[in-house]
Formats: C-alpha cells, structure tokens, sequence
C-alpha cells in the first residue's frame, strides 16, 4: 500500500469511529468542552468567510458548487439554502450520513443538495466552484498536493481551499503539544506551507484573488480563494 492508501484508511476509518462522535459534536450546538468550543467557533469563522465571500458576488444562487470533504454539511447546507445547486461529498459513510438527516431537518427544499459517499480523488464532472475545507490538514504535502491538482480539474471557475498554515509559531506550539490535539483523540495533523499551495493551484492555472485566515486558539486554519487565470 502506498502511503496515499494508508493515509486515507486512515481517515477514513476515524471518521467513521472516533472521529465521527467527537466532530459531529464540534460541528454541533451541544454542550462541548472548552477545547471544543474554540474548534467549533474557529470553524464557523471559517465557513462564515467562505459565506460572505461567495454571497458577495451576488451570483450564488446560478453556480453549481462542489463541496469535497463535506463532513457533517456546515458548508453544503447554508449554500444549498441560498439556492445554488451543490453536490457535497465525504469519504466517511457516516459523515454523509449525519450531513443528509441535518440536510432533512434544517432545508424547507432538500432538491439543492445532493450528498454522497466518496474519496474527493474519486470525484468526477465540472463544477463552476470547487470547495474543500479542513480536509488537507489530514495528508502530508505530496498527497495534498495530488489532491489539489485533482481538485482543480473539476473547476471550471474556482477553487476554495482552507489549510493549516506551516508557521513558525505554530510549528513551536505543535511541539509543546498545545495545538494539535494526541493521538487518542484525533489523527495525525499536518501543517503545510502557503508557498506551496499557491504553487500547485497555479500550476494548475490558477492565481489567488482573495485570502482569509482564521484563528482562535486552538484552531488556526489559512483560506485561499483561486480563480482560473
Ligand atoms: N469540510 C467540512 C468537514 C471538515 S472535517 C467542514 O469544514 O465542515 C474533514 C472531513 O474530510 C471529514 O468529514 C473526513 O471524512 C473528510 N475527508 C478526509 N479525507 C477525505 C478524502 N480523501 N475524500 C473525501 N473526504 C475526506
């Protein structure tokens, strides 16, 4: 097995355990501990700026969206409710799962979300808009870079990505064990360079229009926007 195959094993194997029960709790509005509540507010601002961003250019209710790496649907849901057509996915079964019961009881018309379970490197067709949110920090640097390049073959317009940045000061605070949760309750958490992804998105011709950056103090993570040049 290659390390792609492993990494995703994986994952995918934490979202459906472990991994399912505490980030559908962070990705919730029940009671969590204090941790927790830093993730879940660090993770709205992030879904919040992707919102104002796609809301701003007034087009959302035309595009089709791609949402790779859906989770529970905190993206796919709100942009479904604004009317545009998205097609979430998720390599967790039980992730799909969970975002399509939030989907039925939160979206007067479920007919603008369509969710299924899938590798985002599995993915196939053309989206005007491709999102992928908190799902690199999951692979090391040559499979994030693989699964950009994939990522941007399906856009047709626009590609969103958000990353945990490689900082000095974070790369200190991941040292001390303050950052990145242990390895009982999380997986392995990999931090990449800025330089990096911006290599690869316009390698694959696209260049950044806007950037955000989301942090709280448990939960840092760097939003590009890439548009086709
Ligand atoms: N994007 C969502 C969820 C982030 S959590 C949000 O921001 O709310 C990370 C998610 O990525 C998990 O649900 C996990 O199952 C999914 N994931 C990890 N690797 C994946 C892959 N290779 N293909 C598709 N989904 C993946």
């Amino acid at each position: 097995m290659n390390t792609t195959t492993d990494d995703k094993t994986i994952v995918k194997d934490y979202f459906n355990a472990t991994g399912f029960d505490r980030w559908r709790r962070i990705y919730g509005d029940g009671e969590v501990n204090k941790v927790q509540k830093n993730i879940r507010l660090g993770h709205q601002q992030t879904i919040d700026t992707v919102i104002d961003w796609l809301e701003t250019d007034g087009n959302l209710a035309d595009l089709s969206i791609c949402d790779a790496g859906c989770g529970v649907g905190s993206l796919s849901i709100p942009l479904a409710k604004s009317g545009a057509k998205i097609f979430a996915s998720d390599i967790s079964e039980k992730m799909v799962q969970e975002a399509t019961e939030r989907a039925k009881s939160t979206l007067e018309n479920v007919d603008n979300v369509t969710f299924s379970v899938q590798d985002l490197e599995g993915l196939t067709g053309k989206y005007h808009t491709v999102i992928c949110l908190d799902v690199l920090i999951h692979y090391p640097q040559e499979d994030a870079a693989k699964m950009i390049t994939h990522l941007a073959s399906l856009a047709e317009s626009r590609l969103i990505l958000s990353f945990a940045p490689k900082t000095l000061c974070l790369t200190l605070l991941k040292k001390i064990g303050e950052f990145f949760p242990g390895p009982s309750k999380t997986t392995r958490a990999y931090q990449h360079k800025e330089k990096d992804i911006i290599a690869i998105l316009e390698s694959n011709g696209f260049k950044i229009k806007r950037e955000g950056m989301t942090s709280t103090n448990f939960y840092y993570s760097r939003i590009l926007e890439a548009v086709k040049e």
